[in-house]
């Protein structure tokens, strides 16, 4: 019996991250457009090469894309925004591409990039569809069988294409009519495309292609389940077959439409359904080749070949055939593990990023094949056999939990100690990350200079701040965070049990890469975080420092976790080291402490039945570590653009006594469900947007200032920009925190 094996796609950025670098010099015009084309030749065809040495049966192409997978997908199906295409009408090329995902000027006027939103549950960003009711498609961007052709003309055999499917595709964009329509109306015209592009690989001899539908995880109505009856009876091809692929999560609670879908083979992410084989097994037809995802594409762990073969070996007693895969795709990993040196050995060990588990997939492969056991690795250890520090989650008390009182005593007494006026005017943390400043810390990791000169230089940085927050004549200030090269990192290197690599670069969004900690062993604190900067800053006025940390469910999401603790057990090791530090700024005379959850919406799982799971462990973590505090004591908390609509409960049990979001792009609409349940704690909802280098006016600002007082109690309402300011430039800032306290002012002398 032949068991035959492929990986669902390959990291696209590069083990270096040459198509990073080459993008950001193509858009700072300092390279061709042919030299940036030459940079994606050479990393898809290193990729290839990759796959196919490390033994693999199929390789893939269709993973690599020039920004983002789901835009090569609208690409592709012509479907171009309308601002984009006026100046090039039929004509689109790469320049078309970065303007959706970038923004634009055509003759002078700007047009504005399509959103990014979440793909999934991952830290991976995508670009948004955009659908009309009259939008029209069009195959004219023809990527996918040019990158099929050019891995022909290299020679390599068993390609197997990869394309995003038609209703995964529709399901994950948005409608821009004012009118509402069902997505599912388009599908009819973007069908014959995909019956098209499958002609194509049957004249190219393409035996499966992988079509990914990861929406069928999801919670999806009878609706969009039944579309894929109909999609996929019409794409049905005898010769290019169509594996169709799933991803995140289980399927067992929509096999019953599933197993009627007419494909040759499904592929299921095993890591996240072992529980529910056999109802899938036994639903799907004999006839139907499964392809199961036993190596987990989403964390740097080494896997247990010996326990998964032992795992899957009915596969072999079994007339269906199977491949084997990853769980999705890989870029969710690092490239290469080969490459870092700074890592203990023992840690090398346990470790494997993308090209380790192309490796780990071939061998277990071929020990299936052979019925051969014995030449799995016997290297593999646990991530960390359960040494955990009891303390941190053995015995939470409630007095861990809650604050002491309730938030209206809370804010009398707050009121009286911290004696900040009505509508208070704050920021959310960062300030101008300046390139002087990037080089000092860069100079400093690279010991080009020493500690003492360091410390004087992020003194000079607070100081500054300082002076320009008080000039601006802010009322509740903070130290601008120079020290941070990254919220989550910079905790990860002050707290124990984290490791970092070197180049375990992972694409976030575009050309933006995020490099996670990993998380190795227990996590506590050693020593104090904040407190020395905090202080120094405090010590420079008489106003209120705001002290700043990350929360730990941030810090926990954002990280590569442990496997053999649960996420519950792992946050809580964070929130009571956080606890410490919250404990700690109190104790030197900080009275103000925000914790800041960006992760926290984000990490809500895709399916309703385990939503109460991690809202119970998140709530629990962030109120372990803001909970220790006195009365007087301000928490504040910041969340970045969030549909608040599912969780509003969550977020008044976290019990902040304010919370800052950021909702000044969509407004109001976010708000509703804040004023609908009366939010009964301090909000600052963010009077001007951050995100573009527009100075907002003052009026403009006094404007979305009278909605929040129609919205909220007025003595809830704080003032601020609605996110960090570490991107912005100096000019732009000072200008819009001076016009931000100027309307501020002006309504104070109204009311
Ligand atoms: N305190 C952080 C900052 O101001 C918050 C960043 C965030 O919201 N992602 O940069
Ligand atoms: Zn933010």
């Amino acid at each position: 019996m032949n068991i035959f094996s492929h990986i669902l796609g390959f990291p696209r950025i590069g083990s270096m991250r040459e198509l990073k670098f080459a993008q950001e010099k193509y858009w700072n015009n300092e390279i061709k457009i042919n030299d940036l084309i030459y940079i994606g030749k050479k990393i898809r065809k290193k990729n290839l090469k990759i796959q196919k040495s490390s033994g693999l049966d199929f390789v893939c192409v269709g993973d690599f894309s020039w920004y983002d997978h789901v835009l090569g997908n609208s690409m592709m199906l012509g479907n171009i925004p309308k601002r984009h295409i006026n100046l090039y009408k039929d004509k689109i090329d790469i320049n078309t591409l970065f303007g959706i995902a970038r923004g634009a000027y055509y003759n002078k006027n700007f047009s504005h990039a399509s959103e990014m939103t979440k793909w999934f549950n991952t830290n991976y960003h995508y670009i948004v569809p955009e659908f009309s009711k009259n939008t029209s498609f069009k195959f004219i961007w023809k990527q996918i069988l040019e990158e099929l052709d050019e891995a022909i003309n290299l020679k390599f055999d068993k390609i197997k294409p990869i394309l995003l499917g038609p209703i995964s595709y529709l399901w994950l964009g948005k409608i821009i009519d004012k009118k509402k329509f069902s997505k599912l109306e388009l599908l009819d015209k973007i069908l014959p495309i995909y019956k098209n592009i499958l002609f194509e690989l049957e004249k190219r001899k393409i035996n499966w292609v992988q079509i990914d539908e990861p929406i069928l995880t999801l919670d999806i109505s009878k609706r969009w389940l039944e579309s894929f009856i109909y999609s996929y009876n019409y794409l049905y091809n005898k010769n290019s077959k169509i594996l169709l692929t799933t991803y995140f999560g289980d399927i067992s609670h929509n096999i019953n439409t599933i197993k009627n879908i007419p494909v040759h083979g499904i592929h299921i992410d095993y890591i996240n359904s072992k529980h529910n084989i056999n109802v899938i097994l036994k639903n799907i037809s004999k006839d139907m080749l499964i392809s199961l995802g036993v190596i987990n594409g989403r964390n740097i762990w080494k896997s247990n070949l010996k326990k998964i073969y032992e795992d899957i070996y009915f596969i072999k007693k079994t007339k269906r055939k199977y491949f084997l895969s990853t769980s999705c795709s890989l870029i969710h990993v690092p490239v290469d593990l080969s490459l870092e040196k700074n890592i203990k050995k023992s840690l090398m060990k346990k470790f494997s990023f993308a090209i380790q588990k192309c490796e780990e997939l071939s061998l277990l492969t071929k020990s299936l094949k052979e019925s051969n056991k014995e030449i799995l690795d016997n290297n593999f250890s646990k991530s960390l056999e359960k040494k955990c520090l009891d303390k941190c989650f053995s015995h939470i008390k409630k007095n861990d939990l809650y604050r002491k009182s309730s938030y209206k005593i809370r804010r009398k007494k707050q009121k009286d100690s911290l004696k900040i006026s009505i509508l208070p005017t704050t920021t959310i943390g960062s300030f101008p990350q300046t390139k002087k400043l990037r080089d000092i810390r860069l100079q400093f990791k690279s010991n080009k200079i020493d500690l003492k000169k360091y410390n004087l230089e992020i003194k000079k940085y607070i100081k500054n701040v300082i002076k320009i927050q008080e000039k601006i004549n802010l009322d509740v200030l903070v130290h601008g965070e120079p020290e941070r090269n990254d919220m989550v990192e910079y905790f990860a290197q002050h707290l124990e049990g984290f490791a970092f690599t070197e180049f375990g670069w992972v694409q976030s969004y575009g050309s933006r890469c995020v490099k996670p900690p990993i998380i190795v062993d227990d996590i506590y604190r050693k020593k104090p975080i904040t407190l020395k900067w905090t202080k120094y800053a405090q010590s420079k006025t008489n106003k209120l420092v705001k002290g700043m940390l990350t929360g730990p469910v941030t810090i926990l999401l954002w990280s590569f976790c442990r496997e053999d603790l649960s996420k519950s057990i792992v946050s809580k090791q964070i929130a009571f080291s956080l606890r410490e530090e919250v404990k700690d700024l109190e104790s030197s005379g900080i009275k103000i402490i925000q914790i800041d959850e960006p992760a926290f919406r984000e990490g809500l799982p895709l399916r309703k039945k385990f939503v109460k799971e991690y809202l119970s462990w998140s709530i629990e973590a962030f109120k372990i570590s803001s909970s220790v505090v006195k009365d007087e004591t301000q928490i504040h908390t910041h969340m970045c653009y969030s549909n608040f609509n599912n969780i509003i409960d969550s977020i008044i049990k976290l019990d902040a006594d304010v919370i800052t979001i950021e909702s000044s792009r969509s407004q109001l609409k976010l708000l509703n469900c804040f004023k609908k349940i009366k939010y009964p704690n301090g909000i600052g909802p963010g009077v001007y947007d951050i995100h573009t280098s527009n100075v907002p006016n003052i009026n403009d600002i006094k404007v979305i200032i009278k909605k929040y007082i129609k919205i909220f109690n007025i003595k809830n309402l704080w003032i601020n920009p609605d996110c960090g300011l570490k991107t912005r430039n100096w000019k732009e800032v000072k200008k819009s925190l001076k016009n931000m306290i100027k309307a501020t002012k002006e309504i104070r002398d109204e009311i």
